[in-house]
C-alpha cells in the first residue's frame, strides 16, 4: 500500500501547478501549492500515509460533515424543514435561487447557505455551539488536540461579506433563527478548525464504521445519521462537480477550500487528502486526481 501511495503521489505532483491556493480569506494564500499529501487507514487500525501528509490546513466546508451530524443530533429529521437535500449546480458560496419569490431553502448542507442553517441548528448560546462541535470532533478523531486557527477565524470574519449576506437573507426568510453574527461566528470557527492527513483518515473511519471511532466499541453517534450524512457526501460533497466525481472516484467525499479532502469507504477505509491548489469548483485539483487513481486501483467505487 504504501508503495503504491508514494507513486500516486508522484504521478499526480505535476498536477499541483495547474491550480489555484484559494485567496478570498487571505491567510488561506500561505499555504503552499506544491503541496499534495494523502493518508488511508483501514478498519483494521493500518495506517498508511505519503507525501505532505502531515501539513497542518484548516477543514473550511469537510467541517460541515461534523455540524450536519451535530444539528441531526440535536434536532432529527425536522432539519430538513430548513435545508434541502438535492445536489446544486451552482457555486458553494452562491446565494441563487434563496431570493427567489417562493425561494427555495438551501439546496443542501454542504453549500454554504446550508451549512449556516445546520450550524444555527447545533443548539447552544453564544461559544457553546462551536464549543460542542469541537469537542464531538475531538471524540470522533480521537484527538483531543484538535482546535481552530485564530489567523484564519479571524481571516475569514474579516472578509466575509457574502457569507454574511446569505446569512441575514436566510434570517428574513425565517430560515436562520437567532442572533446572525453569533451564528456566522461558530461557522468561521468550525471552518477554522486545523486538522491534517491522520486526523482526517480518522474522521473517514469514523464514518466508515457507521459512528465509532477508531478501536473504539462504542456508537458516538445514530447509524441512521451516519447513513444519511454519508448520502449527502455522495450526492453534494463536491458541490457542483459532484455528479462527475461521483462517476470517477465512486465514494462519499467532503472537500474544503483550504485543500483538505475527507473520503470514506463505507466497511473499509478512511482516507485524508491534502493539495491547497483548486480547480474551478474549490475542489482540491491533484487531490481529487489522486483519488481518482486511487480508486481505480484499488477497486474503492461503491458501485464496483
Ligand atoms: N469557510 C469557507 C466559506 O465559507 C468554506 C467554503 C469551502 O470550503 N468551500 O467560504
Amino acid at each position: 500500500m504504501k508503495e503504491l501511495l508514494d507513486r500516486l503521489i508522484e504521478k499526480n505532483k505535476p498536477l499541483t501547478d495547474k491550480g489555484q491556493v484559494a485567496s478570498y480569506i487571505p491567510a488561506l494564500k500561505k499555504a503552499n501549492p506544491k503541496d499534495l499529501g494523502i493518508c488511508i487507514l483501514d478498519i483494521e487500525g493500518n495506517l498508511y500515509c505519503a507525501g505532505d501528509y502531515d501539513r497542518k490546513f484548516t477543514m473550511q466546508s469537510i467541517s460541515k460533515v461534523m455540524a450536519l451530524i451535530l444539528a441531526l443530533m440535536d434536532n432529527g429529521e425536522r432539519v430538513f424543514e430548513r435545508v434541502g437535500m438535492k445536489p446544486a449546480d451552482y457555486a458553494f458560496n452562491s446565494l441563487y435561487k434563496l431570493d427567489l419569490p417562493h425561494g427555495d431553502k438551501p439546496a443542501n448542507p454542504m453549500i454554504n447557505a446550508g451549512a449556516i442553517v445546520t450550524t444555527s441548528l447545533i443548539k447552544g448560546e453564544g461559544e457553546e455551539k462551536f464549543d460542542r462541535l469541537l469537542k464531538l470532533l475531538r471524540e470522533i478523531s480521537s484527538n483531543q488536540h484538535i482546535k481552530y486557527n485564530e489567523e484564519v477565524y479571524l481571516s475569514e470574519k474579516a472578509t466575509a461579506d457574502k457569507n454574511r449576506a446569505i446569512a441575514y437573507l436566510l434570517k428574513n426568510k425565517g430560515l436562520l433563527e437567532g442572533d446572525v453574527e453569533e451564528i456566522l461566528n461558530a461557522y468561521f470557527k468550525q471552518c477554522s478548525i486545523e486538522v491534517d492527513c491522520i486526523d482526517l483518515a480518522r474522521i473517514g473511519i469514523f464514518l466508515a464504521s457507521k459512528g465509532r471511532p477508531l478501536g473504539s466499541d462504542e456508537k458516538l453517534v445514530d447509524e441512521e445519521i451516519i447513513n444519511t450524512s454519508l448520502a449527502i457526501m455522495t450526492s453534494c460533497g463536491m458541490y457542483d462537480y459532484s455528479g462527475e466525481y461521483l462517476a470517477q472516484v465512486g465514494i462519499p467525499a467532503k472537500s474544503g477550500v483550504a485543500g483538505g479532502v475527507l473520503a470514506v469507504v463505507p466497511n473499509r477505509f478512511g482516507i485524508g487528502v491534502y493539495a491547497p491548489a483548486l480547480d474551478q469548483y474549490g475542489n482540491s485539483l491533484a487531490g481529487l486526481e489522486l483519488l481518482k487513481d486511487l480508486s481505480k486501483e484499488l477497486k474503492l467505487s461503491i458501485f464496483s
